[in-house]
């Protein structure tokens, strides 16, 4: 299983269903611990990257609108006004925990062009070494059709692979990957390892939707794919309880771990 001894570098993805209420506001609580959590472990000597969504899902609650847009523009505004107020939180939580952070919000040609994306490397090197916490999420203000990730799925296992990370955590609304629907099928079972990705494991995980991210459970076994293409592993567990990453990093079973 997953040990702290040895590791060094963890990247965290956070999604909107748990950063926030179904109001669209966001839930203080859980960023709180989020954030002391990934504090402590900053503090113990690891380098945490935190992949964050939520822009749009906080734009449209700090907008008051009854619902998510539906044309890209007005999705674009809202992603605008909601990560200003999201960075807002999370600079304050983690000053209040001691750490500092940095924004970056990339694209999916940012990784792919070679010159930019040997900038990126060298900002990300240079984050870790001031010892502050980068927090990136994709720039949606300018990520339309062929340059769109559009989901923080695939961007979170890309920075995992850039940064040569040990470890990526993906924090959602459900315990990890199960053999059914659990939002449909109360007798869906947990797999809590996972050691080949095949077809199966993408049928299974074709269902699920979550209702405020963009993702579901299909863009998340997309992502250990590709973290695990880069011998990377990767944990899909509940983000609930942010502290329940303490019993994973110290080689209790969480969630469902998708080996390499
Ligand atoms: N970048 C989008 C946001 O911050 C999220 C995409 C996703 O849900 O994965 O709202």
């Amino acid at each position: 299983m997953i040990c702290l001894k040895g590791m060094k570098r963890v990247v965290i993805k956070v999604g909107t269903s748990t950063l926030t209420y179904e109001t669209g506001k966001t839930n203080l609580k859980r960023m709180r611990e989020l954030v002391r959590t990934i504090c402590d472990f900053s503090n113990f000597g690891l380098e945490i990257a935190l992949v964050t969504s939520g822009a749009i899902g906080v734009g449209v609650g700090r907008l008051g609108l009854a619902e998510k847009p539906q044309d890209t523009p007005s999705r674009q505004a809202a992603a605008c006004i909601g990560q200003c107020e999201l960075m807002f939180m999370y600079d304050k939580f983690f000053q209040e925990y001691g750490s500092t952070v940095g924004q970056l919000l990339i694209t999916k040609s940012d990784i792919e062009d070679k010159e930019r994306r040997e900038n990126l490397i060298n900002t990300f090197k240079k984050i870790f070494e001031f010892g502050a916490i980068p927090i990136i999420n994709e720039n949606d203000s300018v990520a339309v059709e062929e340059i769109v990730y559009g989901d923080n799925d695939n961007l979170s296992a890309h920075v995992a692979r850039l940064i040569g990370a040990d470890l990526l955590i993906i924090l959602t609304d459900t315990d990890g990957l199960f053999d059914k629907n659990p939002h449909i099928d109360s007798d869906a079972v947990l797999i809590p390892v996972v050691d080949k990705i095949d077809e199966h494991i993408f049928e299974i995980a074709g269902g699920t939707e979550s209702s405020c991210g963009t993702g579901g459970m299909l863009t998340k076994i997309q992502a250990a794919k590709l973290a695990g293409e880069g011998k990377i592993p990767t944990v899909i567990m509940n983000g609930e309880n942010p502290e329940e990453m303490y019993k994973l990093l110290s080689g209790r079973q969480v969630g469902t771990l998708f080996t390499v």
